[in-house]
């Protein structure tokens, strides 16, 4: 094979090498906005219980109030009746007890029921606000995880590329420009064998002169059906 082309191929893989670690460099970051998502819809789902807590203790508080009236105004109706002599003012007080009475047992049954569900709202908010903690602290895990892997990334990309760099000092000057230039708009592999008398990549034909001058000289050329840049392989 053309020692140039050799040493060209050396400097294609350290680069694919980097165009791989940048990739991981770059998936990093989805993983802590996933995380920020999550957050986010733990503070929203515990924000929610905290309101159905706050409307259900607002509805105790009007209860207890109605239930404080009702029993005052039995207690207001017993002492009436202590007084009057009248049998159809007794009879009336007794009816408002006995109204006072259904009213007071209606308000405790109700009372009963919201005290039910208030435990229930309460074991519910303590429950997100424990998510909620737990995924704090997976985020402060996956942000020191992630620097780290970054930082090794990083290191790692600095060395890939330091090699890359003195490998490139061997290959001449115009075939690396045109190796770059191409990897430019590609990002991926630019420099492919010739398979028989066809590019590698895009399986478009050479023509035979051409081919058999990159042959006999080691000269490359571009690709027209796909602008990658070919050189004939050691048949
Ligand atoms: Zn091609």
């Amino acid at each position: 094979m053309n020692p140039d082309v050799s040493a060209l191929l050396q400097v294609q893989a350290d680069d694919l090498r980097v165009y791989g670690i940048e990739d991981r460099i770059k998936a990093l970051a989805p993983r802590l906005s996933a995380l920020e998502q999550e957050r986010k819809r733990a503070e929203e789902s515990l924000a929610h219980a905290r309101q159905l807590v706050e409307a259900e203790e607002q509805r105790q508080r009007e209860v207890q109030d109605r239930l404080r009236q009702h029993r005052e105004h039995r207690d207001k109706s017993e002492a009436l009746l202590g007084q009057v002599t009248a049998p159809r003012e007794a009879a009336a007080a007794m009816a408002q007890i006995e109204q006072a009475k259904r009213f007071i047992a209606d308000e405790e049954k109700e009372l009963d029921a919201i005290q039910h569900r208030l435990s229930d709202l309460r074991k519910a908010t303590v429950d997100r606000e424990k998510s909620l903690k737990d995924i704090g602290q997976a985020q402060e895990d996956a942000r020191v995880t992630l620097a780290a892997d970054r930082q090794n990334l990083e290191k790692e990309l600095g060395e890939v590329q330091a090699d890359r760099n003195r490998k490139a000092q061997h290959v001449p000057r115009t075939l690396l420009q045109r190796y770059d230039r191409i990897r430019s708009k590609r990002r991926t592999t630019a420099l492919y064998p010739l398979r028989g008398q066809s590019c590698a990549h895009c399986d478009t034909a050479i023509p035979v002169q051409r081919h058999s001058t990159m042959a006999a000289t080691g000269a490359t050329e571009m690709c027209e059906g796909c602008g990658v840049l070919l050189y004939a392989a050691d048949e």
